[in-house]
């Protein structure tokens, strides 16, 4: 019920109309009873000061930041979370005692998602990464801070793939390496995860794959390979090879996991995991 005591939780981006945010935490604040409200707001970037003022000045418990805002908003907040700093982008905003801290729970729900399923050791793990935007950055983050043996990845276009690289130095003591296209198949064939962090489809019919350079992939997807597909509500390359036999999850797990964080720093209660799925399930 909202009453003159309910409290504001934001999410801030642009564009915001497809998020799944606000059903996964309006219902984990629902499940546990807690007086706030998340409502999604977009926000163009020339406005995103206007917007995190607005919110002091409504006394908001917090906010969610999404692209393209996440480091943008890093100089318009009181105080970082030392992960928040270490990556270098904000998700998560709390409100305490009216001072705006910001913090990334993008990172670590991309490993609390792989951990659930794949059971190895991430130092002496080789992985190739795809892609080089919010989620690659995010799983780059993440994997090199759990120092990760090796990281490899391929973008469409190489030099973000390089500037990523090179952030990367400044994460984890691993190794990062850019595999241009010509060395994509050599490169899948040896590691022990391959995430797929574009949101391009990948093999989805093997006769109209959307990434051409992973057509020849097809024949090197061993029974000992674990695939993380970062997307969600499609054919993800994680069904084409869990039924080929092939270990392999999509995005919904990291999806919940962040959120769930987030949750948890707003409220200070554990989030509902499970309602938070059910909640989502069969939403995008
Ligand atoms: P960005 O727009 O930041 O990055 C998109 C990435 O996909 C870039 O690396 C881009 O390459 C690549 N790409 C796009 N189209 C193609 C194509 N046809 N062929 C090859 N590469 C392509 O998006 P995000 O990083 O935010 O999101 C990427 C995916 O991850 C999306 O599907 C999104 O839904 C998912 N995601 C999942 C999350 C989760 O919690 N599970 C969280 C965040 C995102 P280039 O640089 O060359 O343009």
């Amino acid at each position: 019920m909202i009453t003159a005591g309910t409290r504001l939780i934001a999410l801030l981006g642009h564009p915001v109309d497809h998020s799944l945010s606000p059903l996964l935490q309006n219902a984990a604040l629902q499940v546990h009873g807690v007086p706030a409200v998340y409502l999604a707001f977009d926000v163009p970037p020339a406005r995103l000061p206007d917007a995190v003022q607005g919110l002091r000045a409504l006394g908001a418990a917090g906010a969610n930041v999404t692209l393209p805002h996440k480091q943008a908003v890093i100089p318009l907040l009181d105080a970082l979370d030392a992960e928040a700093e270490r990556i270098g982008a904000v998700n998560t905003i709390v409100n305490r005692q009216g001072q705006f801290v910001g913090y990334n729970t993008d990172a670590p729900g991309f490993l609390a998602a792989l951990h659930s399923r794949w059971k190895g050791d991430l130092s002496s793990a080789a992985v190739l990464l795809l892609g080089a935007g919010g989620a690659a950055r995010a799983g780059a983050a993440a994997l090199m801070g759990q120092g990760v043996k090796e990281l490899l990845i391929w973008n469409r276009t190489g030099r973000k793939a390089a500037a990523l690289c090179q952030a990367c130095e400044a994460w984890g003591p691993g190794s990062c390496r850019v595999v241009p296209s010509e060395e994509l198949a050599q490169a899948a064939g040896r590691v022990d995860i391959l995430v797929n962090a574009t949101s391009a489809g990948l093999a989805a019919g093997a006769s109209n794959p959307e990434i051409k350079e992973l057509e020849q992939l097809d024949d090197i997807y061993r029974q000992d390979l674990f695939v993380m597909d970062l997307r969600y509500g499609t054919r993800t390359l994680a069904q084409t090879v869990a039924e080929r036999g092939v270990q392999a999850m999509d995005g919904w797990e990291m999806l919940v996991r962040q959120a769930g964080m987030s949750f948890a720093l707003w409220t200070g209660l554990q989030a509902p995991l499970d309602q938070m799925r059910a909640a989502v399930q069969g939403a995008a």
